[in-house]
């Protein structure tokens, strides 16, 4: 036996007759009239097309439908065979596809046409990214990539009525994208076949040397393989085990592979050819192996256990190299049926042997039915679809621009996300986006393969709210970029603003001091650069306009002269919001207070009101003197001006104690100042001073001037002098 390898063959003749009986047989139960009205349709729609080799264009679409149903694909991957081009080369619209054959077949036709017109990298390090982008935008539905191999397969089968230029690009291309797919597909017979068409047009030289090399002593390399083959069964029937032995050479590439990884030339490669040992367990593959062992000197370092370690494409086999009859080296493969399925069809084999796992009668519609489900909904994947995706690492969504260039964002990304990764300028400009031609809103959440184009328009501006609506780092980067230089120029044009005001009290202005050059002395003194700079400071409330008049010389005014330049009110605002903005990350233990973003600051309490942590507080500005921190209800503040109110809070950091007085009164009995001295030390705390005053009606009345800690400190003291029998009543004084 030699062909146990798919037949991909351009079937010049291959009639829709032939390949619905291909198809009977892998779907019995089906009715395939449908194929038929796909066939009809194409044909209908091709009817002015020619293949480059002068046939009917039909005949391309028929091999690659028939190469789908070699693969054992489903129904909807074989009409959508039938139907790859239609999109792309006809104008039929994807609705009229999902109207005559259903959503499925039109979701792999579109698949198709856009991978089409991805424009690939071909530069080697990005092979990987190329191929990873072409899987994950097709991912909710893999049967996409299947077909397009499918396609493939087929245009490099008869590349050769095309020009050499064109040979050339579509060959690398092949190298570079779909090869490397096939194989991390798992699809072994796809990737051989492709690999040694490219190399047919990629080195012609090496594949026709290898090709007359094959051809020669055809006929006894083949009695070698027959006799090798019963050799190999013979040991086999011996210990009593059953499974089919084929042997052949090795494909080209594999054999130029080795040339080219060990530096040599044809003739000292001496492993040509290859042997193979399908059996029923994966218990006999082993035992096949200690046969194989025994009956030939295996080559050492070259047996190598897929079966223990599957690759990650899921490939599973035993390998090794043996000295065969004639003291040439053969390398030998052992492996089940099933792993064979798997390694020759990859990922269509692995979805079919997971029906076959689940219940043992193999049943096709069900299957079919499965997989329709799963594709109708991109969130209820598979099991096995997770697994591919996260063998990928996928970190994202890939994204279509309307020319088929593609983009790759992180999960959760927007239009708007998308919009900026085009460009900064497309992000500025966005008004709207059309998700696969319709309307979304901008906060619309992306899913791999979305063609996205984005609307725009000259007067839009980015605006705050868009910052919750982006999730990639550089939409928000670009955003925050624009409304930081939308605040900078209006504190620029406010200092100005401000600026020419105070100078009109002197009879100037800016314009005519800048004549006179007079800024260079206050840009030189504050070390500004632009005048610019000088009006963004003064805007944005970090230079006192008179600490610029003084630097003035035309200007009279000296550091000690009386200058009330009337700062308005919203003004002041501003300045309390810049300060409110600044972090808050002033953790210093000398003050018990922490004011908003000012590090050197004096901090004192309100003697009126004497706050202690715990309380709610609130500071005052008072000029000159720093700030005074008072309670909250505080009566000395309540007629205060409100824009002086800064927001202070307590430092958590600061554990020193702090005056507070309370007012205990009592029934005037003996010693009982004393009782309540000893009371409020014994809980360790420090008593300042105590006024002691008789009432007249038989009460004392005391103020105890303590040291709490916080707030719960002082409640814990008041309640343990609270209990004492002769005690009346507490209160903070
Ligand atoms: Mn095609």
């Amino acid at each position: 036996m030699f062909s146990e390898r798919i037949d991909f063959s351009h079937e010049a003749n291959l009639s829709i007759d032939e390949l619905v009986r291909r198809a009977e047989l892998l779907l019995p139960e089906t009715d395939l009239s449908i194929l038929r009205k796909c066939y009809e349709f194409a044909e209908r729609m091709h009817i002015n097309h020619k293949r480059s080799s002068g046939e009917a264009y039909i005949i391309h679409p028929l091999n690659v439908a028939s190469t789908l149903v070699k693969l054992k694909m489903d129904l909807d991957s074989i009409m959508a065979g039938l139907l790859h081009d239609t999109v792309e080369d006809c104008d039929v619209s994807p609705e009229e596809i999902s109207k005559l054959f259903g959503q499925n077949v039109a979701q792999i036709v579109v698949g198709c046409t856009k991978i089409s017109k991805i424009k690939f990298k071909t530069k080697e390090e990005s092979q990987a990214e190329n191929f990873r982008k072409m899987v994950v935008a097709m991912a909710q539905d893999l049967r996409v990539i299947i077909v397009k191999l499918a396609d493939r397969m087929h245009n490099m089968r008869t590349l050769q009525y095309v020009s050499k230029e064109k040979q050339t690009a579509k060959a690398q291309e092949t190298l570079d994208i779909y090869v490397p797919l096939a194989s991390r597909l798992g699809i072994n017979s796809v990737k051989a076949d492709l690999e040694d068409l490219c190399l047919r047009y990629i080195h012609p030289d090496v594949y026709y040397r290898l090709a007359e090399k094959i051809a020669m002593k055809k006929r006894e390399r083949e009695s070698y393989i027959e006799e090798t083959i019963s050799l190999i069964e013979e040991k086999m029937l011996e210990y009593s085990v059953q499974g089919e032995v084929t042997g052949r050479p090795k494909h080209f590439y594999s054999i130029f592979k080795k040339m080219q990884q060990r530096g040599v030339d044809f003739d000292e490669i001496q492993d040509l050819l290859a042997f193979r040992i399908l059996i029923n367990n994966i218990t006999e593959c082993y035992k096949v192996l200690g046969i194989i062992h025994s009956a030939f000197t295996p080559v050492p370092g070259r047996f190598k256990d897929y079966i223990a370690i599957p690759k990650v494409n899921n490939y599973q086999s035993l390998h090794t190299t043996v000295i065969g009859p004639k003291a040439e080296r053969i390398e030998i493969q052992i492996r089940t049926f099933e792993m064979h399925e798997v390694a020759e069809r990859g990922v269509a084999a692995h979805w079919k042997y997971k029906e076959r796992n689940k219940s043992d009668a193999v049943n096709k519609l069900k299957w079919v039915e499965e997989l329709m489900e799963f594709n109708q909904s991109a969130q209820n994947s598979s099991e096995f679809m997770d697994a591919v995706k996260n063998d990928l690492d996928v970190g994202g969504v890939f994204i279509f621009t309307p020319t088929g260039d593609v983009k790759e964002l992180r999960y959760g990304a927007t239009p708007l996300d998308f919009a900026y990764a085009v460009h900064t300028e497309v992000g500025n400009k966005t008004v709207g986006a059309k998700v696969n031609g319709k309307m979304v809103p901008l906060k619309y959440r992306l899913k791999s393969g979305d063609t996205v184009e984005i609307l725009t328009s000259k007067t839009q501006t980015p605006s705050k709210d868009w910052l919750k609506i982006c999730k990639t780092s550089r939409a928000i980067s670009k955003i925050k970029q624009y409304l930081m230089k939308i605040e900078r120029d209006e504190h620029r044009a406010r200092g100005e603003d401000l600026l020419d005001k105070a100078l009109k009290k002197f009879e100037t202005s800016i314009k005519h001091l800048e004549k006179k050059h007079e800024f260079k002395a206050v840009l030189e003194k504050y070390h500004y650069k632009t005048l610019e700079e000088l009006f963004v400071n003064i805007g944005s409330n970090h230079l006192p306009i008179k600490d610029i008049l003084v630097a003035i010389p035309s200007v009279n005014l000296t550091e000690n002269d009386e200058f009330d330049f009337k700062v308005e009110e919203k003004d002041l605002d501003s300045f309390y919001k810049s300060v409110a903005k600044t972090a808050r990350k002033s953790t210093s233990k000398d003050n018990a207070v922490i004011v908003d973003g000012l590090d050197d600051i004096v901090v004192k309490m309100g003697r009126c009101c004497n706050p202690i942590p715990g309380d709610p507080i609130t500071g005052i500005i008072t000029r000159g003197r720093g700030i005074t921190v008072h309670t909250i209800g505080c009566t000395r503040i309540a007629d205060m001006d409100k824009a002086r109110n800064l927001h202070v809070e307590w430092n958590k950091h600061y554990t020193f104690a702090h005056p507070v007085n309370i007012k205990v009164t009592t029934h005037d009995k003996p010693g009982i100042l004393s009782k309540i001295s000893k009371s409020i030390n014994n809980a360790g705390i420090n008593i300042r001073s105590a006024i002691a005053r008789s009432m007249p009606d038989q009460k004392g009345s005391f103020i105890f001037e303590i040291e709490v800690k916080d707030y719960s400190e002082l409640l814990k003291t008041i309640s343990s002098i609270e209990q004492m029998e002769e005690v009346i009543s507490v209160s903070r004084a």
